[in-house]
């Protein structure tokens, strides 16, 4: 039988506050931060100890709401979700449950036209169930037969992103994770820095027959903390479920770890259900009572998203939309493409063109974060300026580009010092065209014969002996002017 997989995803993001959820403390770097170093009685536990609500962090929940198009509660509830955990000190923490703040939002998603083993390609509407905040737990670590805890993170502002069993493909749930990503980076929510554990997934996956409607059994996989491991664990669920079903044996609802190194989900714990956590309403924190006035305010701040820009993009500067949304994916190289295009002569196509090539790949190489390009836009623009006014070859370009981003400097500096500048000036051009043709008779005589793809090896030729530096537009006329010449 065939099986096609359904898949809902729970996704943690930290919020971007400077202080935690709950108290005044300090939120630091959860790698370099020295351990304990920011804690309170309150993000510690203490008996006795009350928690403040942190302003900033509902309003920037509230800003991930509205940019989600969910619909924003006036009123919603703090409650106790009760787990003992040695990273959460309180024996409880504090989250949202019947009534949080933001409800039936979506994402839109796009996945590639390609060969695919389920679901179907192209774009799709994600229905977000519910944003929530809550608190992050300490930190454990465990080594040399002892174990360690960091409470910096206690008591950090979370969010809780929870999808509707949308997902129908680890493609999709790949597309949709990363447009989250860039949606929260979109909006100065959450740094995006997944190294870091600053976004965490929880992927919730059940399969049944192909083309059935009806929800089976899922388990609900914890600790997916790359896209790499959120796309394989869930390709590694649907395929050991659909397996059991082949047998004609049943799947246990249970929570599941996945094993980065052998790419594995492993059984954590039986799933336990909402009663088992025993949730009540905080009743240190009267409830979140929100002004609409206040939630227009924030929805009239919210920036251009990734969906408006690739429509924008694609009309604007009529780019093809996967162009368009390369340059979209995050919200820095979009703005920096704009400022290229705005300093520069050649049209935006041209542009995009050497972001998408060249330009990405010295990103990719030196391991450069786009929000911090070393290139400005406004020199990338000459550089590109040079190259379609045919100063210098395309290949000089490349050339050039690199020393930029290896070195810095100036494209016209580079060009004078490498000594790059094409020469477009026929004397010098046909002096090198008629040596070529001197020397080699045998291909001149195939292309009089009708060899025409010679032209190409001949041009190949001159570029070799001028260094590239000859421009291939003259350079042809000449060469094909000179053949013609010795038919006679
Ligand atoms: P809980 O709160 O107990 O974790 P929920 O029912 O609220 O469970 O769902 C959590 C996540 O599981 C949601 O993202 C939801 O879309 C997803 N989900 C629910 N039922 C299924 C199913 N049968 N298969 C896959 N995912 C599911
Ligand atoms: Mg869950
Ligand atoms: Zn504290």
């Amino acid at each position: 039988m065939k099986y096609e997989p359904v898949i809902g995803l729970e996704v943690h993001a930290e919020l971007l506050t400077k202080s935690k959820m709950f108290c005044g403390c300090e939120v630091v770097d959860s790698i370099t931060a020295k351990p304990n170093r920011t804690i309170c009685p309150t993000c510690t536990g203490q008996p006795g100890a009350l928690p403040v609500l942190n302003r900033k962090a509902v309003e920037l929940a509230v800003r991930v709401g509205l940019a989600l198009e969910c619909e924003i509660h006036t009123e919603s509830i703090f409650a106790r979700k009760n787990y003992f955990y040695p990273d959460l000190p309180k024996g409880y923490q504090i989250s949202q449950y019947d009534q949080p703040l933001a409800t039936d939002g979506k994402i839109r998603i796009e996945t590639e036209v390609s060969p695919r083993r389920h679901g179907d390609a192209g774009p799709k509407d994600v229905r977000i169930r519910r944003v929530h905040l809550e608190e992050d737990t300490g930190k454990l670590s465990h080594a040399d037969g002892y174990s360690f805890i960091d409470y910096n993170r206690s008591g950090v502002p979370l969010l809780e992103i929870v999808t509707e069993p949308d997902l129908s493909s680890p493609e999709e749930v790949k597309a949709y994770a990363s447009k989250l990503r860039a949606i929260l980076r979109y909006l100065d929510v959450n740094s995006g820095d997944m190294e870091k554990g600053v976004i965490r997934f929880e992927a919730n996956v059940s399969v049944r027959a192909a083309g059935s409607d009806q929800f089976n059994t899922r388990t609900e996989i914890k600790n997916l903390n790359s896209f790499r491991a959120l796309t394989l664990g869930t390709e590694y669920e649907i395929k050991r479920q659909s397996e059991i079903y082949e047998r004609g044996g049943t799947v246990e609802q249970e929570t599941l770890g996945f094993n980065d190194a052998t790419g594995k989900t492993y059984s954590q714990r039986g799933k336990e259900s909402a009663h088992d956590y025993r949730y009540f309403p905080e009743p240190d924190i009267p409830p979140l009572v929100l002004e609409q006035s206040w939630i227009d305010s924030i929805r009239a701040s919210l920036p251009e998203l990734p969906e408006a820009k690739t429509s924008r993009f694609i009309e604007q500067y009529e780019l093809k939309p996967q162009e368009a949304r390369l340059l979209t994916s995050e919200k820095a190289l979009a703005d920096y493409f704009e400022g290229v295009v705005s300093k520069s002569k050649s049209p935006a196509k041209t542009v995009s063109s050497w972001i998408a090539g060249e330009f990405m790949r010295y990103l990719n190489d030196l391991s450069i974060d786009v929000t911090n390009i070393p290139l400005p836009a406004e020199d990338f623009a000459k550089l590109i300026d040079m190259v379609t006014d045919k100063t210098i070859s395309g290949n000089s370009g490349k050339v050039v580009l690199g020393e930029m981003f290896r070195n810095g400097g100036k494209a016209e500096e580079i060009v004078k010092a490498k000594n790059l500048a094409q020469v477009s000036d026929a004397g010098f051009i046909q002096e090198t065209v008629a040596k070529i043709l001197n020397d080699n008779p045998k291909e001149v005589e195939q292309y009089l014969a009708g060899k025409e793809s010679i032209l190409q090896w001949l041009m190949g030729q001159v570029a070799r002996a001028t260094k590239g530096k000859a421009d291939p537009t003259v350079a042809r006329e000449l060469l094909v002017k000179s053949l013609e010449a010795k038919r006679k």
